[in-house]
């Protein structure tokens, strides 16, 4: 199960409305549990759904609903549209999600219908008469985006239905596709916003897995939502049965040797899992070099023949590759419980992205392991992907929040400080306490199992030298990497920076008591926070990216420049004795297990009683 905990919400516009609905009967309620029990075999809510029920069927708000992924969105609107009157129309991105949604209903005898492109004109034909008809059982019917922007069928439909008050409700699923501010906005969503002009007495119902406290303004604001029309149903992201943890790297090579070390290793042997790569030449390469080392592994692309890929997502239902090497086209709608465990071979693109993908670890509640490999050189390849690619969905502004998040990533990655769920969570709007993480041994991040004490410092004094000596060097037309940068920092005589031309730089070694990593993450934020600027340079000729260094558009006066540092560490192998613990007592059930046979082959063969055997040892 999801598990849920208490939360402060960061935005005062955004948090969760559940509590005015909780413990409230409504003339519905009786009914409400009656068709719950009997249509779908659930006994219980899970959290915020039965708010969210109740909500949707009063008809008074919008209902805005914010889940994990696996938390049971669909119910809160599957639920309410069987006992409304009319038809409930729901939007939803993917044909695989509706399939399988509309396979689900039906199975529980509830009437649905799709429509979507694989239909035929016949069973289009059946669908539109049934809805026409006033005795119509229908209660739900899918569509994708693009056919409400494109089909005068349909939206013939809808008006028909209107005027004669059927059209019980919009659901939009995913519906964080509508913002460009999120991570994986779909232009046909932006037409959506249209129903509610033509309907405006129509309650909307918005379901997401993925939202930040920006992107959930958004969405109100592009689907004409005002705030005191709506509630939300806010549940906290936080999953408490993941581990994160992230790692450093060399070359791609490295992460891979370290991902099949890790699959025929104790922690892993035996059990499924993803490992996100960041092409499809890479996922290629990964899935040949994990089966070369003995890991049955698959690649998964979105380069792949619609038929390969589905024969990929069956064997991998039915655990016939431990792991699937596949680029981020992997995931949406791809609903396994039994993953262990989800490897980041390069750095994603966006905290939402890493939430999304890592969050598909543990689906059934039981312990998962998300690890995340990163590199400089990452940041640069993505930086130049962001910067060259055209689209004609591409706004300058678009890419501004694309580069944003990358960076963001990139000082999540270099924290080696704070918990890794207050970092994540802290995306999300949510305010989470460390401590909370601390407390649970089996799942604590990486940085709350070698921290024992940290201290925020004011980097001020030290970012006011580092921009005046970017100043100087970059006046002087010189350009300068972030990594030749920190070797000047840290005073070194290098004869590759010596040779670039900055004369007399051992003058600068004016950070010498900042570890490295430390001084990484300060010159991060710098650049986070625009005091400093970093531009993408490609070598057309070798296809290369290197980045420079310059002044952002912010200068430091008094404002103090924040990072957490430790103090001490407490105990820097407590993951190491953890999983030293584990490994020892899973040995231990493993021979005890070989001991309880062989006794049973002796008492077979002595023709003894096992349990006595067992009870006289
Ligand atoms: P989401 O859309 O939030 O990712 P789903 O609506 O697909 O999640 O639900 C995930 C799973 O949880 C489904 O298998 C669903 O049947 C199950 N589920 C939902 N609500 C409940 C509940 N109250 N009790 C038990 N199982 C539930
Ligand atoms: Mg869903
Ligand atoms: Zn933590």
């Amino acid at each position: 199960e999801v598990e849920c905990d208490k939360v402060t919400w960061i935005s005062a516009d955004v948090h969760d409305d559940g509590p005015e609905y909780r413990d409230r009967e409504f003339s519905h309620t009786k009914t409400m549990f009656e068709r719950f029990h009997a249509l779908f075999g659930l006994r219980k809510f899970r959290s915020n759904q039965q708010e969210a029920v109740d909500c949707a069927i009063e008809r008074r708000y919008h209902v805005f609903v914010l889940m994990p992924t696996g938390g049971g969105k669909s119910l809160c609107y599957q639920l309410p549209a069987v006992l409304d009157d009319g038809i409930t129309f729901v939007v939803s991105p993917l044909r695989s999600l509706i399939l399988d949604q509309t396979q689900k209903l039906s199975s529980l005898g509830i009437p649905c219908a799709s429509l979507t492109s694989d239909r035929t004109p016949a069973e289009v034909s059946a669908i539109y008469a049934q809805c026409y008809s006033s005795e119509s059982e229908l209660k739900l019917i899918y569509v994708t985006p693009e056919k409400i922007g494109q089909s005068d069928q349909l939206n013939k439909l809808f008006s028909h239905l209107y005027m004669k008050n059927r059209l019980a409700r919009f659901v939009i699923d995913e519906a964080h596709c509508i913002s460009d501010w999120g991570h994986d906005f779909r232009p046909d969503y932006v037409k959506i916003g249209t129903l509610r002009d033509r309907y405006p007495n129509v309650p909307f119902t918005l379901l997401t897995a993925t939202a930040t406290p920006r992107v959930q303004l958004d969405m109100l604001k592009q689907m004409k939502i005002e705030r005191h029309l709506s509630k939300l149903f806010i549940q906290s992201f936080n999953r408490t049965n993941l581990v994160y943890k992230c790692f450093t790297k060399g070359k791609t090579d490295g992460a891979l040797a370290r991902t099949v070390q890790l699959c025929l290793s104790d922690q892993f042997v035996g059990m499924c899992g993803i490992v996100y790569c960041f092409s499809r030449m890479e996922c290629e390469r990964s899935a040949a070099y994990l089966s070369q080392s003995g890991v049955t592994a698959r690649a998964y692309h979105a380069g792949l023949e619609d038929q390969d890929r589905a024969d990929v997502q069956t064997q991998w239902a039915n655990d016939d590759y431990q792991v699937i090497c596949a680029t981020i086209a992997f995931g949406m709608g791809i609903d396994k419980p039994n993953v262990r465990f989800v490897i980041h071979l390069s750095m994603p693109k966006s905290i939402e992205g890493y939430y999304q993908e890592s969050g598909r670890a543990g689906r059934d509640g039981g312990l998962a392991h998300c690890y995340l490999f990163y590199s400089y050189q990452d940041l640069v390849k993505i930086k130049r992907l962001i910067m060259t690619e055209q689209s004609p969905n591409t706004t300058r502004d678009a890419q501004k929040v694309r580069l944003e998040n990358l960076q963001r990533v990139y000082s999540y990655c270099l924290n080696n400080v704070d918990c890794r769920r207050t970092l994540l969570l802290e995306y999300f709007g949510e305010q989470f306490l460390s401590s909370q993480c601390k407390k649970i041994t089996e799942t604590r991040c990486d940085n709350c199992c070698n921290v024992a004490q940290t201290k925020l410092v004011d980097f001020k004094d030290l970012s006011k030298q580092i921009l005046s000596l970017v100043d100087h060097l970059t006046r002087q037309l010189k350009t300068i990497t972030l990594n030749q940068l920190i070797d000047i920092l840290k005073g070194s005589k290098q004869k590759t920076i010596q040779n670039a031309g900055h004369d007399k730089l051992e003058q600068y070694n004016i950070a010498p008591d900042i570890t490295k990593i430390d001084l990484e993450r300060l010159l991060s934020k710098l650049i986070l926070d625009d005091y400093l600027h970093q531009d993408i340079s490609i070598n057309d000729t070798y296809g290369t990216a290197n980045a420079y260094i310059r002044l952002g558009k912010k200068t430091i006066y008094s404002e103090p420049i924040l990072i957490s540092v430790c103090t001490k560490k407490e105990n820097p192998n407590v993951s190491s004795t953890v999983s030293n613990n584990s490994t020892r007592n899973r040995l231990v059930d493993s021979c005890l297990v070989r001991l309880k046979d062989e006794l049973k082959l002796i008492s077979a063969e002595h023709n003894i009683k096992y349990s006595t055997i067992l009870s006289e040892n």
